[in-house]
This record gives structure tokens, C-alpha cells and sequence, in this order.
């Protein structure tokens, strides 16, 4: 349902990627990998409208999202839940009101309703008790969780969830991978993660491109356990292989 197509990104005359091509199966869980600084985050911003590409296309079904006029643009995007790095709640606002926000934005839902589906959000996500609580009194693992809540807000299509596990102990780590393949088993969701901790990516990932810095362009693309058994690129192996 998604595809990136010969596309080139970058901020004024650098680029950061190019020629990239992959593709993105309905319901499945993708990752964009790569080492540090080499473009996944940069890549992500492009796929949701943020940021637009110097040459190529991205297709969302058969529309050429960034060919296609900003309304229809926005209501495309409309369609796609989003977590960035580092999530930014509210902290002025509690979980509750935090997880509403998108609910009051875009939707005529009335008030009642949208205290039903929050707290229908955040059972899903494990947080229903933290309803009435601020951002400051969670731990990083609930804080991503809440934002997490916050993205599924409007029953996206897609999820694009940049580094889920990153600062996360193992366990904590291992629950949110879980919670992102109910996501997926249960609501049918297409997730575009950005990651790079190798538990996540063997255990939940369907299908990934591999974004090498140096070359700025893709240099494999398959499931991770894929990659490592099977890709040649000493770079690839390096990344697969290491040991954490
Ligand atoms: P990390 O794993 O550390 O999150 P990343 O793979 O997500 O890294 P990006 O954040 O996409 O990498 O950054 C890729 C390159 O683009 C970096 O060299 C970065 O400095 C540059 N970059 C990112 N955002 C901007 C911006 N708004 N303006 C200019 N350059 C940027
Ligand atoms: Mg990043």
C-alpha cells in the first residue's frame, strides 16, 4: 500500500538519502535501519508529509502523495498515526487529555465519546489507571506508551513509530514490542518503525530496507533475520551480527 520510488531527501543543498526504493505490504511491520545520522528519521518525515522529497515519489495506494494537492495531502495523512523520537506529551496536560487532543482536532466526536475511546486507547495500551495523571509522574517506558495511545487516537491506517524501544530496559522493551504486534494483529495497522535494537527487529519485523551512511542509499532490503543469514554487504552483517 505504500511505496517509496527512486526517492531522493535532503535539507538545502545536502542530501541525506537517494534513489531509495521499497515497499510497503498492507498490514505488515516494516523497518527503516541504518546506523546513526544516516537518514531513518529523515526518511520517515518525508513519508508523512513533512518533508518534501527532491526527486522521486512516494505512492499511498495509487496516489502520488506529494504530487497530490495539499488538502487531499492532509487528509491522507489523516490516515497515519504517528510517534516521533522523542514524544512530546503535553506536560501540562494529563495522559487523558493528552490521548483527546487529536479526538478534539479532527473529529465532531462528542465530549462523552471522547473520554470513552481515550480510555478504551489507553487500556489498549496498558495505562487505563493513568488516565488522570501528568506526564512528569510516568516512566519513559508508560510515557511512550501514552504517545503511543495518542497515535492510535483516530484508528490510523498506518503507524509510523520512530526508535519504540530506544532508552527502554529489555523488559519494558519486550512489552512494547508485544503491545505493537496486538496493534497489528488485532486492528490490522501497517507499522513503519524506525529501529535499530536487534530483539525488536528479529522477533516483530516483517520486512525492512537497510540505509547505509556512507553510499546515502539503500544497500539491502528484506526481514532482518533475512539479512543477517543471507546479505553479503559486510556493513549489513556487521549491524545483524553485533553483539548488542
Ligand atoms: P538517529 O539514529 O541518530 O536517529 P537518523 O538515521 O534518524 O539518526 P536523521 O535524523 O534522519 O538520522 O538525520 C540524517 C542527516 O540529516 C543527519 O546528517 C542530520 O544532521 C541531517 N538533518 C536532520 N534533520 C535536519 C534538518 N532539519 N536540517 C538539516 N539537516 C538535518
Ligand atoms: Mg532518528
Amino acid at each position: 500500500i505504500l511505496k517509496v520510488q527512486n526517492m531522493t531527501l535532503g535539507f538545502g543543498s545536502k542530501i541525506v538519502q537517494h534513489d531509495l526504493n521499497f515497499s510497503i505490504k498492507k498490514g505488515s511491520i516494516f523497518a527503516i535501519m541504518g546506523p546513526s545520522g544516516c537518514g531513518k528519521s529523515t526518511v520517515m518525515k518525508s513519508m508523512i508529509g513533512l518533508l518534501q522529497p527532491k526527486a522521486g515519489a512516494f505512492f499511498v495506494g495509487d496516489k502520488n502523495f506529494w504530487k497530490t494537492p495539499l488538502q487531499e495531502r492532509d487528509k491522507i495523512s489523516r490516515r497515519f498515526g504517528v510517534l516521533f523520537q522523542n514524544p512530546a506529551l503535553w506536560s501540562s496536560l494529563t495522559v487523558g487529555e493528552n490521548v483527546a487532543l487529536p479526538l478534539q482536532m479532527f473529529t465532531k466526536i462528542s465530549p462523552q465519546n471522547i473520554r470513552k475511546l481515550v480510555a478504551l486507547k489507553l487500556a489498549l495500551v496498558g495505562l487505563d489507571y493513568a488516565i488522570d495523571l501528568y506526564p512528569s509522574e510516568l516512566s519513559g517506558g508508560m510515557r511512550k506508551r501514552a504517545g503511543l495511545a495518542r497515535a492510535l487516537a483516530l484508528d490510523p491506517d498506518v503507524l509510523f513509530f520512530d526508535e519504540p524501544s530506544a532508552g527502554l530496559d529489555p523488559i519494558t522493551s519486550k512489552r512494547l514490542d508485544d503491545l505493537i504486534l496486538n496493534i497489528r494483529d488485532g486492528l490490522g495497522t501497517t507499522i513503519v518503525m524506525v529501529s535499530h535494537e536487534l530483539p525488536s527487529l528479529f522477533s516483530i519485523v516483517d520486512d525492512g530496507v537497510f540505509l547505509d551512511a556512507e553510499t546515502k542509499t539503500s544497500i539491502g532490503l528484506g526481514a532482518p533475520e533475512y539479512l543477517k543469514e543471507h546479505s553479503t554487504n559486510p556493513i549489513i552483517s556487521a549491524f545483524m551480527n553485533r553483539e548488542r
